[in-house]
């Protein structure tokens, strides 16, 4: 990763299985991205803070620690870098557990590579779009500032995670407004809508428990039935 040209994003990959290390290698340079692989948690988050890497795949089966154990020391060291799980856990149960670590999207082994590079292509075009802005919106008590990933009332302040932030933007451009699961989906996403996706719920959850008094009586993020979800700033 050392030789990472200008402009040029770096990938880091903790995966213990040489196979896949190497499938993935190949595709992403092949993408035009640079790549540096380490193959247990321990290596992989020492390599995550030593090389800053624009994007994360993590491995949740790794030989020395449990790869969500891995997600959230990363994600408590940095809140904003885009963790994408490998998973070959189809359960949603596991997926859920994910995301609640901090990761950002998942991919169930065995997955495709051209979608696993549709996925980080799009979360590098919206983290393009979000550098561009510099914009801070309240939402209740609660001021959110789109650069720094934070919410903040007094001297509390809580960090917000990509998608997370990107959600919340979403829903305050459509303030008052319902918005549908399927374009959450789409748009923060970039993947085609499915009705077994329970990604968009997934979100509003750990949102709503950073934002809402009153998690069961939400007075910010609001279900719309059967829709998806409308913001009251
Ligand atoms: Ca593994």
């Amino acid at each position: 990763m050392s030789d990472a040209k200008d402009g040029q994003k770096k990938i880091l990959v903790i995966e213990d299985e040489p196979d896949i290390v190497r499938g993935l290698r190949d595709a992403l340079e092949f993408e035009g991205f640079c790549v540096e692989a380490r193959s247990s948690g321990a290596e992989g988050l020492i390599a995550a803070m030593d090389l800053g890497p624009d994007c994360v795949l993590l491995d949740l089966m790794l030989p020395d620690d449990n790869g969500y154990r891995v997600c959230e020391t990363l994600r408590s060291r940095d809140p904003v870098v885009p963790i994408i799980i490998l998973t070959a856990k189809a359960q949603e149960a596991d997926k859920v557990r994910g995301l609640e670590a901090g990761a950002d999207d998942y991919v169930t082994k065995p997955f495709s590579i051209a979608e696993l590079i549709a996925r980080i292509n799009a979360i590098f075009r919206r983290q393009a779009r979000l550098g561009a802005s510099d914009e801070t919106f309240p939402i209740g008590t609660w001021t959110i500032n789109s650069r720094k990933h934070t919410m903040a009332r007094g001297r509390t302040v809580k960090r917000l995670t990509f998608y997370e932030l990107e959600v919340l933007k979403l829903l305050r451009e459509r303030a008052d407004e319902a918005v549908s699961r399927d374009e959450l989906l789409e748009k923060v996403w970039g993947v085609q809508p499915s009705p077994t996706n329970r990604t968009v719920d997934n979100f509003v959850v750990k949102l709503r428990r950073k934002l809402e008094e009153d998690q069961k009586n939400p007075k910010h993020i609001l279900t719309v039935y059967g829709f998806g979800y409308k913001l009251v700033p």
